[in-house]
């Protein structure tokens, strides 16, 4: 393979301190495209029965899929897979910046990291299998800035990724940080994986550029694409105000909650920490991965205050969510400081607040007492303790070491009903966004409680309806997201198009930007594929394939013991609360999803989607395992070759009602982006009306 993919996996057996470089397996990287789907299918390979998450035998899989590093916009993400250290079962993260791309650079599609060392080290990738392990013992315990800025003295052109401390004492959801904690591998506990291993860091040393096979249609599709994000509404307003501008959304379609998700947000309750009072709280400026027209990152600076002066570069909706309405943070400034605080110590911010989440309420609830947590105070907002505590559960120390083990885990071990505020979806925290569709997408996510697997964003709007009813056959019942009706299709559809986006290397948040407009389809994907591959697929071959990578997925669960009700969340016992009303078992929701994946009535793969799928290794190997099942009946036909739709650009968004549309929302979406506080008052308004319909309608 000489374009796009570099042809190379290296492989790395740490108890060994060796490593050696085998050939990317042609027909998997045409069965799984690469980054993410291939990820799964490397582990699928390399697990055995016995293989438990902190085991040295769980395998670190690395992946960057065959556009990154060329031209196409966003072509910067990557992404490690391993057993989940939190979850047990399938586990990955997907990050940007500059990491996935110089992996490519030194020759590799593909890591697999195996064994642990005896002592801490850490990994040195260069090309032509110039690969170190090297001694990290005076490196051990240094934060992930520290670790940074030591290795970057002695490799200054490397980019490096590295855990600290809450990685190296097995935190279950660490994460690893790279270029200045701009970017991480956040959930799921790959930072404890590489911690198990002693491996405290990877250095990567690039080398020459990704060679593409017609460089003059990838140039023009990534123009493409870079024009559309130029000119289209949406992605103009998503790089003025980045991810946080989505919290104004969510509140006016009355889908998030606080306290642990104990009650509905209100207007008042998010303009503390929106956008515009981030403006008023820090300066910033925009920053972005590789190749990013949309830069959605903000280096941000502290005004005023306790914290006057503190830098950093995340602000993210989803902190705005758990840190800001789940733990009752209600200043911007704090909310930065304790993010800065998680990611030097290499920590999951949004399990982080899952846990501390349970744990308040557990306290308020006097489940637990002030002895029991070491003198903590966990009263919702406490900025101190909140902060305080991640040194403690970063070393396993007194009551941290028991927050250390994640929502489900901690509240286990805490007892007296603690249990019934750990909320979460296989062991995994991300109980927002209380509408049936979402909290479909988040309970069937492989590896956990997520909103960046399969979560229906294009259901959000109703403008978005005819790209959905060409994209997945959406019906008006689809796009009520207050209903339970037809939303297993749109999950997976959901699923599928992220996979691929994941597997080829591209950003998530370039397809949620340009999909309503009718672009960034499979389609212009796989235009962009031939241009860097050579490879002649169409759209619905490349989404067949991310069927597939999810089938490996699920496999990988299966074996875990994984089947329906591990399909499921938690939710709180009151009444009102976040979810209540929400049945998973209702038609349209899990029995819909799973007609469309395939899957049986019990949530397990089946030898007729496998077949259909070319993974009769798979479903041979299953089989021998007693892993498969039959499918499920539906009352359409639901197989890939009839419902993967494959709509080219033209054929979208054709009609005079969705020109009309488009107009309309390009003049909103301009003023919109004029200024913080119009943006916060057009969503208020938003969210008024929407209230109103409903009373109405409900009488
Ligand atoms: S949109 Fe944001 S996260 Fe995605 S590639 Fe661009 S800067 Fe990175």
């Amino acid at each position: 393979m000489r374009f796009g993919y570099r042809g190379s996996v290296l492989e790395v057996e740490l108890d060994q301190r060796d490593s050696r470089v085998t050939d990317l397996p042609e027909e998997d990287a045409g069965r799984f495209i690469g980054g993410s789907g291939l990820n799964a299918w490397l582990l699928y390979q390399s697990l055995r029965p016995s293989t438990r998450a902190t085991d040295p035998d769980n395998p670190l899989v690395f992946g960057a899929g065959p556009l990154v590093g060329t031209s196409f916009p966003t072509s910067a993400r990557s992404t490690f897979t391993a057993l989940s250290p939190l979850t047990g079962v399938f586990g990955d993260s997907n990050g940007g910046g500059l990491f996935g791309v110089q992996v490519k650079r030194a020759g590799y599609d593909h890591m697999v990291i195996r064994g642990a060392s005896d002592r801490p080290c850490y990994l040195t990738v260069a090309p032509n299998g110039n690969c170190k392990i090297e001694d990290a013992s005076d490196l051990w315990g240094e934060d992930t800035l520290e670790t940074e800025r030591i290795l970057k003295k002695k490799y200054p052109k490397a980019v490096v990724a590295s855990i600290g401390p809450a990685g190296e004492n097995l935190v279950r959801y660490a994460s690893i940080q790279f270029e200045r904690n701009a970017h991480s591998f956040s959930r799921a506990g790959m930072g404890a994986v590489m911690g198990s291993k002693n491996l405290k860091a990877i250095v990567v040393h690039g080398g020459g550029g990704i060679p593409v096979k017609n460089p003059e249609e990838t140039g023009r599709i990534s123009e493409a694409i870079k024009q559309a994000a130029k000119e289209c509404a949406f992605p103009k307003l998503f790089t003025r105000y980045g991810t946080p501008m989505f919290i104004n959304l969510l509140e006016s379609l009355g889908l998030v909650y606080g306290e642990n998700w104990r009650r509905r947000i209100e207007h008042s309750d998010i303009t503390s920490l929106d956008i515009a009072a981030f403006h008023d709280a820090a300066e910033s400026k925009s920053h972005g991965c590789y190749r990013c027209p949309l830069r959605c990152g903000k280096h941000w600076r502290i005004r005023q205050g306790p914290h006057a002066g503190e830098e950093g570069f995340k602000y993210e909706v989803a902190f705005i969510m758990t840190l800001g309405m789940s733990l009752g943070l209600r200043d911007v400034p704090s909310i930065l400081h304790i993010v800065n605080k998680l990611n030097r110590m290499g920590i999951d911010v949004n399990e982080f607040a899952g846990t501390l989440g349970m744990a308040t309420d557990a306290y308020q609830k006097g489940v637990l007492s002030r002895d029991a947590t070491d003198g903590f105070s966990f009263d919702w907002g406490n900025a101190e303790a909140y902060a305080s505590i991640i040194d403690w559960i970063s070393e396993r120390r007194g009551f941290g070491g028991i927050l250390a083990e994640g929502t489900k885990r901690a509240a286990v071990e805490i007892g007296g009903g603690a249990e019934d505020y750990a909320l979460h979806m296989k062991g995994m925290h991300w109980p927002a966004h209380s509408a049936p569709p979402f909290v479909l997408a988040f309970s069937l996510s492989t590896r956990g409680g997520d909103f960046l697997k399969a979560m229906p964003y294009l259901l959000m709007q109703s403008t978005n309806k005819e790209v959905c009813r060409k994209l997945f056959g959406a019906s008006s019942e689809t796009m009520d997201i207050y209903s339970h009706e037809a939303k297993g299709r749109a999950v997976w559809w959901h699923e599928n198009y992220k996979l691929l986006l994941d597997s080829l290397g591209v950003c998530f948040y370039l397809g949620l930007s340009l999909l309503p407009h009718g672009r960034l389809l499979p389609e212009e994907l796989a235009v962009a594929y031939r241009g860097v591959t050579g490879i002649d697929v169409d759209g619905k071959t490349l989404l067949k394939a991310a069927e597939s990578s999810n089938q490996i997925q699920r496999a990988i669960n299966a074996c875990q013991g994984m089947d329906r009700k591990n399909d499921a969340f938690t939710r709180r016992p009151e009444q009102d609360s976040w979810a209540q009303g929400i049945d998973l078992d209702l038609p349209g929701m899990l029995d819909e999803y799973y007609a469309y994946r395939g899957l049986s009535r019990t949530g397990l793969p089946t030898t007729e989607r496998l077949r259909s799928a070319g993974l009769q290794d798979l479903a041979v190997d299953l089989g021998e395992k007693g892993l498969l099942d039959c499918c499920l009946e539906a009352d359409e036909d639901c197989f890939p070759d009839s419902i993967i739709k494959n709509p080219k650009p033209e054929d979208l968004g054709r009609s005079i009602k969705a020109r009309i549309q488009d107009k309309v929302r390009k003049r909103v979406m301009a003023k919109l982006s004029e200024d913080p506080l119009t943006y916060r008052e057009h969503f208020r308004k938003q969210g008024c009306k929407r209230r109103k319909r409903r009373k109405n309608r409900n009488g």
